[in-house]
């Protein structure tokens, strides 16, 4: 999406070659019309499938979650974040090792929001190791749910999140592909192309 990558080069803080700062405009302060523009191309590619929920992680998923799913006209869920292995009835949950902040967190979804009709498309602001996706992809399985896809804002492609998840069958579409970065400059998938 050039308009997505043109905005990470404008506004994206390079931190190191592996972390990418976007709160100016994608997960801290949100820039609300290209959060409805992500949400709307994600509908162009994944709306040819019966799609009938969204699924993402709080906090940072919700914005684009929430833009997918008002342009598909389908429900969006997020599956809530606990620090503590409490582990409650009635939800479908499955544990998530961050790597950027090293720590295990439970993530949950109410059973009441997922059930075997459903076909989900699962939405997230980054693909990095891939672990918080494959928790939400366990969360789709344990609900025995369908799941069509995995879309994500910005995938930093050097990083094994996308064979993890190609490897579990996941459909993956990122809408800005980072082949490589380090401060002051970024490379993305299609530059390489060219
Ligand atoms: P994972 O490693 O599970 O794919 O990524 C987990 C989460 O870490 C993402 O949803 C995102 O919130 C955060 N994350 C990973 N890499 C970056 C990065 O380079 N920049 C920012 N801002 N967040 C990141």
């Amino acid at each position: 999406m050039k308009l997505l990558q043109e905005r990470i080069r404008q506004d994206g803080l390079i931190l190191s070659d592996k972390v990418l700062k976007v709160d100016s405009f994608l997960n801290h302060q949100v820039d609300t019309q290209l959060a409805l523009e992500i949400g709307k191309e994600f509908a162009r590619i994944f709306g040819d499938q019966p799609i009938t929920k969204v699924l993402t992680i709080e906090a940072s998923g919700i914005q684009f979650a929430m833009a997918t799913a008002i342009a598909l006209g389908v429900p969006f869920i997020y599956a809530k974040k606990k620090k503590a292995v409490t582990l409650s009835e009635n939800v479908f949950s499955a544990s998530v090792h961050s790597f950027t902040r090293q720590e295990t967190y439970q993530i949950s979804v109410s059973q009441k929001y997922l059930d075997p009709s459903d076909k989900v498309l699962i939405i997230d602001d980054f693909l990095a190791t891939g672990a918080a996706l494959a928790g939400l992809v366990d969360i789709v399985k344990e609900a025995g749910a369908e799941l069509l896809g995995a879309g994500c804002v910005i995938e930093k492609s050097f990083q094994e999140g996308r064979s993890l998840l190609e490897k579990m069958g996941v459909r993956v579409h990122s809408l800005a592909r980072i082949a490589s970065m380090a401060p002051g400059e970024i490379h993305f998938v299609e530059d390489d192309i060219l």
